[in-house]
């Protein structure tokens, strides 16, 4: 891979005794490319976007940039030297300032106003140049702070939660638009969301927070499918876990035999269960029971019951005529399962 433009090396900060906010979190940007930071609340994501900002300090560790070391040896680079771009969660637009004069802000020079209204007209708010914010709709207000973030031409624009004061329709919609200007200005973006299918649908590169660390990066479909612990993989939807040893090359679940080809014998391992593995045939002498069923619309959830009492989620396109109580066999579709090594 070529050369990231921004690298994050064991990035540790704790802001009190009880509170390790990054505990030696990597990360590696890839210019133009746009990243999605996923993780639970509390797992750093502000934290580390912060940081990246100068506007926290870090303890240890060290983040750099093209050639330049912004944290690490040396005396840390102030955040108006660091050539980066913000929209943050509540847009933090000026509210005194129009949007022309919001997005001219950061900038220099005589052409300033001129730069600032083609940045606008990019954005199809050339019209709403002279609007206040409070004369502005939440989407076009995240759209003039995303114009104000990328009017400088920053090596790196950080988005913090910016869809998640917006209904649902309309962020969909506005998170299209949000991609399409950050690939028109080939920009490098780093978006944090705690919103898995918002995760995937923005990603060129999903990394993965738990911790204060980042447990895993890779293209969303990658990390979908190749979780790299039950805590990745909960990250991005329903799982189910089976902890086990490692015999003969498989491990054996209530779920019937897995293979674990990649593991020693003995080796205890987590068995990782996406829903939809698991296809439901309906037997009148079935091994497992259906303890619920619901339709979510397009499709069925299912919880199963199996000869040793555990229980297991299913999913299987609606309409069906399973109902709770129905006894049924399974078949285990291995590519929605995952071996690794157990969390302990
Ligand atoms: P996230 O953005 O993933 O929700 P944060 O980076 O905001 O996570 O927080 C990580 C941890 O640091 C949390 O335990 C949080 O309570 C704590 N924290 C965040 N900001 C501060 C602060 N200014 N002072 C003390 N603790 C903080």
């Amino acid at each position: 891979m070529s050369t990231p433009i921004l690298t994050i090396r064991g990035a540790r900060r704790r802001y009190n005794a009880d509170t390790p906010a990054l505990q030696g979190a990597d990360l590696e940007l890839q210019s133009g490319t746009i990243t999605a930071l996923l993780g639970p609340s509390g797992s750093g994501k502000s934290t580390l976007l912060r940081a990246i900002a100068g506007l926290e300090p870090l303890d240890a560790g060290e983040i750099i940039c093209g050639a330049q070391s912004w944290n690490g040896n040396g005396p840390a680079v102030p955040p108006e030297k660091r050539r980066v771009g913000m929209v943050f969660q509540d847009y933090a637009l000026f509210p005194h300032l129009n949007a022309i004069a919001n997005v001219a802000f950061g900038l220099n020079g005589s052409d300033k106003k001129k730069r600032a209204l083609a940045q606008l007209e990019a954005a199809e708010l050339g019209h709403k140049a002279n609007a206040y914010p409070h004369e502005l709709s939440g989407g076009e207000q995240q759209r003039v702070a995303l114009a104000r973030a990328l009017a400088p031409n920053p090596a790196i624009v950080l988005l913090d939660e910016p869809f998640s004061g917006l209904d649902r329709r309309l962020r969909s919609e506005l998170r299209a638009r949000t991609i399409a200007s950050l690939k028109a200005a080939g920009a490098t973006a780093l978006i944090v969301t705690h919103d898995a299918e918002e995760a995937m649908a923005v990603a060129d590169q999903l990394a993965l927070m738990g911790g204060g660390r980042i447990i895993q990066t890779g293209t969303p479909d990658d990390v979908w499918m190749n979780p790299a612990s039950a805590a990745a993989a909960r990250l991005l939807g329903d799982v189910d876990v089976f902890t086990g040893k490692v015999a003969n090359g498989q491990v054996s679940t209530p779920l019937g035999d897995v293979p674990a080809p990649d593991f020693k014998p003995g080796q205890l391992v987590d068995v990782l269960v996406r829903p939809a593995a698991i296809s439901v045939i309906p037997a009148d002498d079935g091994a497992y029971a259906l303890t619920e069923c619901r339709s979510t619309g397009a499709e069925l959830a299912m919880t199963l019951k199996a000869a040793d009492g555990s229980h297991w989620r299913a999913s299987t396109p609606a309409p069906c005529d399973l109902r709770t109580g129905d006894s049924v066999n399974i078949k285990l579709n291995q590519t929605f399962v995952t071996v690794t090594n157990s969390a302990g």
